[in-house]
């Protein structure tokens, strides 16, 4: 019998399914999805791969095949529709199968541990107002009558969306249907979790996202293939559970972090749409803020779409004030306004709660020489260190590859005058607050006060339970978290995202800051917003404290056009990664080389626009130096032959160096592709 395998660590461009004989021992334990281990290669170094295929040896072939080594576990947990799927994700996301394959077989799990439970009451019954009642019945009729497999559920804040796509959950859990509800992050999980449970029971759903131990991974995976539970709860890779769903929703579906940033570079988006095309499936995009493409496809008639526009129970949207901070400010190295000032005093007098949004963590920004006005940068990457408290200690750190150092007494460029840090981030935010209001009880949120997982669950029960009154932290605080009892939202530094994030850095301030204001007053009439902004007459600012969506969409999507952004064309970007700058960089200009050469010999008919090459946004990342190119195109599969191809010509034709796809070599360069990536390389 031959087996055919996806091995580990080859390289896309040439990888393919290769064959090996079954030796005859190992016939009756190899199976389809089994983990092998095969001699690779002219040194036979044994690889891991996984059995994709099984057929007859062909007697007459005089193919000269090597034996399967062994066998590393035997349980067949490939279905054919996971191979299906496994095959697209190599061909759509530009990777090798084995890594396509890692995302469906997560590490860690083994089969056969879980415990099957039930639960013994029904699950209660979700009760909608009049309003929500309407919308539901709309999306009840698309999901069993329409033609179109894909809708989008919008919603403004505090609009009650949530309740709206669980009872269509529910109705279709009570049909053994299966159901699968993504959020965007981790943090969003406990708050879902407990929402569930308390209309599905607390054994009817899995979880699965990266902050599981293995234990518990594998026990919720298997409780998903054993069909023990319908309902699945999870963040982005969740789109790769072990079922088919009769129902994908994708909560806040504009949020960056559907899209991954490491090989194979998956969007869930698109990962579920393919689900859809080729299963009986649909998909529910639910916000309160739709991307400008979602949107698009929903006003173009391409997709259902359904709108939530009053906030449940009645309760309005909050007063929100812009506050101009070039002047107005508490102190000279302060960013709180005498304004915000007033208004938190104002609400803890009240007994009501406050959350303040700052995108930045640490104590100082930046620590400069105020001689030379050089700051201090990162050894090993194109940036400058943040100030922290460690411990009671002062360190700078870098944010991007963990490196620090003691601030230093002098400055090390000049060697004789001070390092004055200034800039303010949470840190420094939540001290500030503690002196200015010393009746105050501030918890701070960011990456520095979560990093266990039971961390976030403790922090929002503490901070609902009313222990705090006043919430700091960085967008993790902004989005899609529901408490009653808060009734100001301060968002301190409103004009960090307008600039560089790309060609989203607009929908992303209308989003950041129309979800930050819609934390307030969700369950009473008097909430507030003020928005402190170095540039208040800047009209994107204006329409977010409207939450005015659909002008800001009109206005967004005239600008996409003219400049052919999605959802116009998709847009391809080129990343090169090496140790070496010049070797990296004439390796950019020579793949560009072979792209223009390519375009014009082999695929003049396809229309692409090629960027001239240049360095990346982090220009240095990890001793590592970036560049890249990027591509406005179609993306469809010409498109996408048309890079395998060009990437097979610049290696055969390449003269600097022979490209190594694995990043842990370290003279060679490593070259990927990211369609429509959400960050900017
Ligand atoms: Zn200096
Ligand atoms: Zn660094």
């Amino acid at each position: 019998m031959i087996a055919e395998v996806a091995v580990e660590k080859t390289q896309f461009a040439f990888d393919k399914l290769f064959s090996y004989i079954v030796p005859e021992h190992l016939a009756e334990r190899v199976s389809v999805g089994a983990c092998v281990a095969v001699p690779f290669g002219r040194k036979n170094s044994i690889r891991r791969a996984f059995v994709i295929n099984l057929k007859e040896q062909n007697l007459e072939s005089n193919l000269v095949l090597k034996k399967i080594d062994s066998l590393i576990d035997s349980s067949p947990i490939l279905s054919p529709e996971q191979i299906k799927l496994v095959s697209w994700v190599s061909e759509y996301y530009l990777c090798s199968l084995y890594d396509s394959l890692s995302l469906i077989l997560p590490r860690y799990v083994k089969n056969n541990e879980f415990e099957k439970k039930q639960d013994k009451s029904l699950p209660l019954n979700i009760n909608l107002s009049d309003y929500q009642n309407n919308v539901y019945a709309e999306i009840l009729n698309w999901f069993f009558n329409s033609e179109k497999k894909e809708s989008l559920l919008y919603g403004i804040t505090g609009s009650g969306k949530t309740q709206v796509f669980l009872k269509l959950a529910q109705r279709l859990f009570l049909k053994s249907k299966k159901v699968l509800i993504l959020v965007p992050e981790i943090s969003l999980i406990p708050q879902m979790a407990k929402i569930i449970e308390k209309f599905f029971g607390k054994y009817a759903f899995a979880c699965l996202h990266s902050g599981l131990s293995n234990k518990v991974r594998s026990s919720e995976w298997n409780k998903i293939k054993n069909e023990a539970v319908n309902i699945v709860l999870g963040t982005r890779s969740a789109i790769f559970v072990p079922m088919i769903p009769d129902l994908i929703v994708i909560d806040e579906e504009q949020e960056p972090t559907y899209k991954s940033d490491k090989t194979p570079r998956f969007n869930a988006k698109e990962v579920a749409r393919f689900l859809c095309k080729n299963y009986n499936c649909k998909l529910i995009l639910s916000s309160a803020t739709p991307s400008v493409e979602s949107f698009y496809l929903a006003k173009s008639g391409k997709i259902s779409l359904f709108q939530l526009k009053k906030r449940y129970g009645n309760s309005k949207l909050p007063e929100v004030k812009i506050v101009n901070i070039n002047k107005n400010l508490y102190n000279a190295k302060s960013i709180l306004s005498l304004e915000l000032l007033d208004e938190l005093r104002d609400k803890i007098s009240k007994g009501e709660q406050s959350i303040l949004l700052l995108d930045r963590r640490g104590f100082h920004t930046l620590a400069r020489c105020s001689y030379c006005g050089s700051s201090i940068s990162c050894e090993n990457c194109s940036t400058t260190l943040v100030h922290h408290l460690v411990h009671r200690k002062n360190k700078l750190i870098c944010h991007y590859c963990g490196f620090n150092i003691d601030v230093p007494e002098l400055c090390p460029k000049c060697k004789n005058h001070k390092i004055n840090l200034i800039g303010v981030g949470t840190q420094s935010l939540e001290n500030e607050i503690r002196t200015a209001i010393p009746e105050s009880k501030c918890l701070r949120v960011d990456a520095d006060t979560t990093k266990s997982k039971k961390v976030y669950e403790k922090m929002f029960d503490n901070f609902k339970s009313g222990k705090y009154n006043i919430m700091v932290g960085t967008r993790m605080v902004a989005k899609g978290l529901d408490f009653d009892n808060v009734s100001l939202v301060g968002i301190l530094c409103a004009d960090q995202s307008l600039f560089g994030e790309g060609y989203k850095s607009y929908e992303r301030t209308f989003s950041l800051i129309s979800q930050a204001v819609g934390r307030s007053g969700r369950k009473n009439n008097n909430g507030k917003a003020l928005i402190q902004t170095f540039s208040a007459d800047n009209p994107i600012i204006e329409i977010s404290a409207k939450q005015d969506y659909d002008v800001f969409f009109e206005k967004e999507i005239k600008l996409r056009k003219l400049m052919l952004y999605p959802p116009f064309a998709d847009l391809c970007t080129i990343g090169f990664v090496g140790i070496n700058e010049e070797k990296t960089w004439q390796s950019c200009l020579f793949f560009f080389e072979s792209l223009k050469y390519n375009a014009k010999i082999k695929f003049n008919d396809i229309p692409i626009k090629i960027l001239f090459p240049s360095k990346a946004f982090m220009t240095k990342l990890s001793k590592k130096f970036r560049f890249r190119i990027t591509i406005k195109c179609r993306n469809n599969q010409k498109f996408r032959r048309f890079l395998t191809d060009s990437l097979i010509y610049y290696q055969q034709n390449s003269k600097i160096n022979k490209f190594k796809i694995n990043p842990r070599n370290k003279s060679g360069i490593h070259i990927f592709f990211d369609m429509n990536p959400e960050h900017l390389f």
